[in-house]
């Protein structure tokens, strides 16, 4: 049940070899979903794989209640494909490129912000506290 049809992935295709920048911002825009799905709230989604690693399923609501395929599996669609993405396009290949920067600088910023927690919490339980 559920999962980005063959119609919709002919589609994404189709959007991504004409390079429209509305498609790149709004992949763009889905793929921060997966990276960061609100910086406020601890909340991760688990997307489910076929065997040609088209997304099936998510846990987040948009899929759960409405059964409509969302932007995380979109945007995982997008990472799994990626390389016939970008063997027709350049555009999409720096795209990815810079979307990998910007995941490792997300990742950087957690590291950094779990090393701050660390230090508060070792503070706290000092025996001279
Ligand atoms: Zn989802």
């Amino acid at each position: 049940m559920g999962g980005l049809t063959k119609r919709e992935i002919a589609e994404w295709l189709r959007a991504a070899k004409k390079e429209d920048p509305k498609v790149l911002e709004k992949a763009r825009e889905w793929l921060r979903a997966i990276v960061s799905p609100n910086r406020t709230s601890p909340l991760r989604y688990s997307i489910e794989f076929d065997e040609r690693d088209i997304p099936i399923a998510c846990t987040c609501p948009q899929f759960r209640f409405r059964k409509k395929p969302c932007k995380h599996m979109v945007a995982a669609f997008l990472l799994n494909h990626r390389k016939e993405i970008s063997k027709h396009s350049r555009r999409w290949r720096e795209w990815f490129e810079e979307m990998d920067k910007e995941i490792e600088r997300e990742i950087e910023r957690k590291r950094k912000e779990q090393e701050q927690r660390r230090k508060e919490l070792e503070e706290i339980l000092s025996p001279e506290f």
